[in-house]
């Protein structure tokens, strides 16, 4: 029986999982960093937490005896992403890194693309402006320094504390988004600008169509550089790497 570990958070390690589950030639477990509260329940056994840098998980991946790692982390997870690249090489284990493709700007779409949270509170500019902060509760802490902007935000979890601006409102949710309520969400708080991440996938692409059908500008956070691994964009590419032990496109930089 090959052992796999999948390095999850995201819809597509999810699925990747239940397309795994039950096989009897694979013992599969998920990983979760442990960011949210009440994590979606998972189809295989998970365990959860860092493992103590690239040396931990490349501990972890010999103690197991894992057979191939699958990276379908984030593709906003740089730090884990470089950590299974380093702990596969250390401990000789084959890894695939799962990553969805970016959104594409399209007709209509008014994209401001910065390299960070913080080039984005400067391109919100000095006036006052009413923002919807798609960015998850752990990425938020530098729109302080722009107080005078009204921030909408959404996160999984409640921001506790709360950020510490005049004017926030705060609503929890956890995607799919559907483009409907989004675009219903942006109306009834005036929203005139989408700060996000270009997270690719269907689920979050709600406020990308919302914001376009509105007219609305979107800054955008650059994808960060991730170790040059093999790397495909679909589940079903990477269970033929599984099957087949080998990365079914060029290694390239994802
Ligand atoms: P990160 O900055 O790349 O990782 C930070 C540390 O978290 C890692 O060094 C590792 O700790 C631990 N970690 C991350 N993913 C893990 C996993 N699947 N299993 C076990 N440990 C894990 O990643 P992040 O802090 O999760 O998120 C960075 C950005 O990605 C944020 O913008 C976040 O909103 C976005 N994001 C990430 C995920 C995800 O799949 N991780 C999902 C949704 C959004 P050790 O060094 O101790 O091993």
């Amino acid at each position: 029986m090959r052992r796999i570990l999948i390095l999850g958070g995201t819809t597509e390690a999810r699925r990747l999982a239940e397309r795994l589950a039950g096989r009897p030639d694979l013992a599969v477990t998920l990983s979760l960093a442990g960011r949210t509260a009440n994590p979606v329940a998972q189809p295989v056994p998970v365990r959860v937490g860092g493992f103590g840098g690239a040396e931990g998980l490349a501990n972890y991946l010999a103690a197991e005896r894992i057979d191939a790692l699958i990276d379908a982390t984030h593709p906003y997870a740089a730090i884990i992403a470089a950590n299974a690249a380093r702990a596969a090489r250390s401990a000789g284990v084959p890894l695939l890194a799962l990553r969805r493709p970016p959104w594409v700007a399209v007709a209509g779409d008014r994209w401001i693309e910065v390299a960070d949270t913080g080039a984005a509170v400067w391109a919100l500019g000095d006036a006052p402006r009413r923002v919807f902060l798609a960015l998850g509760r752990n990425d938020i802490a530098p729109f302080v320094a722009a107080p005078q902007h009204h921030y909408l935000v959404r996160s999984v979890d409640p921001v506790e504390p709360p950020l510490r601006v005049p004017h926030a409102s705060y609503v929890i949710g956890r995607g799919p988004f559907r483009e409907a309520n989004d675009h219903a969400l942006l109306m009834a708080h005036g929203i005139e600008i989408v700060v996000c991440k270009n997270s690719g996938g269907d689920a979050t692409y709600g406020k990308i169509a919302a914001a376009r059908t509105l007219g609305l500008a979107v800054i955008l956070l650059r994808r960060p550089a991730l170790p040059a691994v093999p790397a495909v964009e679909t589940i079903e590419d990477a269970l033929a790497w599984i099957d087949h032990a080998r990365a079914p496109c060029a290694e390239r930089e994802v």
